[in-house]
């Protein structure tokens, strides 16, 4: 068994990338009593990060449907330690729907995700009532959240600064700048040292109206694509988003065509409403779309956080305080290298 327990307990701690992977690490480390500093070559808004683009949805029960149950558990104890770190985190869950032609690929959503109630018309209309009279039937997951990345980075970036972890914005830094222990958290851009680390494309369309109110994230179940459209504030909505193998960042016709078909096709209101933004980024993962701490001497790598990343952050970089402190190895998730 490779996975030993670290018995020098590293004191100062350099983190690199402030995306929602390297974020999480620093509020645990820092919590753990660690003196962290955090390097971060975007700006404040985090527009270089994957996460800028997300859809932000903390969804453990959906994505079960098609993910292995190792995304569950860490997802799972994830929402926890959002509620603590974040109480004002919503946590009213999503809701998902399809229209009747697609009522076969519905029930099999229905079999294979875990964690919801079916409603019907009238329990839609209650949840949210501007879908009132558009779907017969829905999966209500009552227990998943959402968080608006754009807004989450820098809450919780206020979160550290006010803890006393300086962040170094604009600081392009590789693991060999430092001395002591440093946690590698450059998602996608970490691709030049892990071969097998690649990048899956996401497209996303944020756009605006006041026709419509949601309160949550829903999801139309279609047979060749499956997107969603999640509320933001100030009339936005992000639909997302894309999964695509292929590490060119363009939002093509067909995808542009088929974002905007969804929202369309949840309420014909949106058909009215203003295109904000269009834009696309990449997944970091690895081949089995699984995260993973690589543990080395001095270096820990945490990285293929793939579509995951708000989901699976908190959990991860708990795991990897308690692999670096020496407590325990989460031997699902770490390797050492
Ligand atoms: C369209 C789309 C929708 C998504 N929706 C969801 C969702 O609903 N729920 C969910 O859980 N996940 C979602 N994801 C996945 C999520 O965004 C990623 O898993 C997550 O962003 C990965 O986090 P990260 O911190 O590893 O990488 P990043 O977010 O890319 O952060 C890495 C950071 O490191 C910085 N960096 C890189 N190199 C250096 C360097 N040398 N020096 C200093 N800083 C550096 C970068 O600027 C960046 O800020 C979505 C992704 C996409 C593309």
């Amino acid at each position: 068994m490779n996975h030993h327990a670290r018995t020098r307990v590293p004191e100062t701690i350099n983190i690199i990338g402030a995306g929602i992977a390297g974020t999480w690490q620093a509020l645990l480390f820092a919590q753990a009593g660690c003196k962290v500093t955090l390097h971060e070559r975007s700006e404040p808004s985090m527009t270089e990060s994957t996460g800028y683009w997300a859809g932000g949805m903390l969804a453990p029960y959906c994505e079960s449907e098609g993910a292995e149950p190792v995304i569950t558990r860490l997802g799972l104890r994830s929402l926890d330690l959002w509620r603590e770190a974040l109480p004002q985190t919503p946590f009213n869950g999503s809701l998902v729907v399809s229209h009747a032609r697609d009522r076969a690929d519905f029930e099999r959503f229905a079999r294979l995700a875990q964690g919801h109630s079916r409603v019907d018309a009238a329990a839609i209309a209650a949840l949210e009532p501007d879908l009132a009279g558009r779907f017969h039937e829905g999966l209500y997951f009552d227990r998943e959240g959402h968080v608006d990345p754009r807004q989450v980075l820098p809450a919780l970036h206020a979160k550290l600064r006010a803890a006393g972890v300086p962040i170094e914005y604009k600081s392009q830094a590789a693991p060999d700048d430092f001395d002591g222990a440093v946690i590698d958290c450059r998602g996608i851009a970490a691709r030049g040292d892990c071969p097998s680390l690649r990048g899956v494309k996401g497209e996303i369309a944020m756009i605006e109206t006041a026709e419509i109110t949601l309160s949550r994230p829903v999801r139309l179940i279609h047979p060749r694509w499956s997107l969603y459209v999640v509320p933001r504030a100030n009339n936005r909505f992000l639909i997302g988003a894309t999964t695509i193998e292929s590490e060119d960042t363009g939002v093509s016709v067909r995808s542009a065509l088929e974002l905007l078909t969804t929202a369309y096709s949840v309420h014909p209101a949106f058909g009215e409403a203003r295109i904000l933004e269009v834009g696309a980024a990449l997944r970091p993962a690895f081949p089995d779309n699984l995260p993973r701490i690589v543990a080395g001497n001095r270096t820990v790598t945490v990285n293929g956080l793939y579509r995951h990343g708000f989901l699976l952050a908190p959990a991860v970089a708990e795991a990897t305080v308690a692999h670096v402190m020496g407590e325990r190895t989460d031997a699902e998730v770490v390797r050492c290298a």
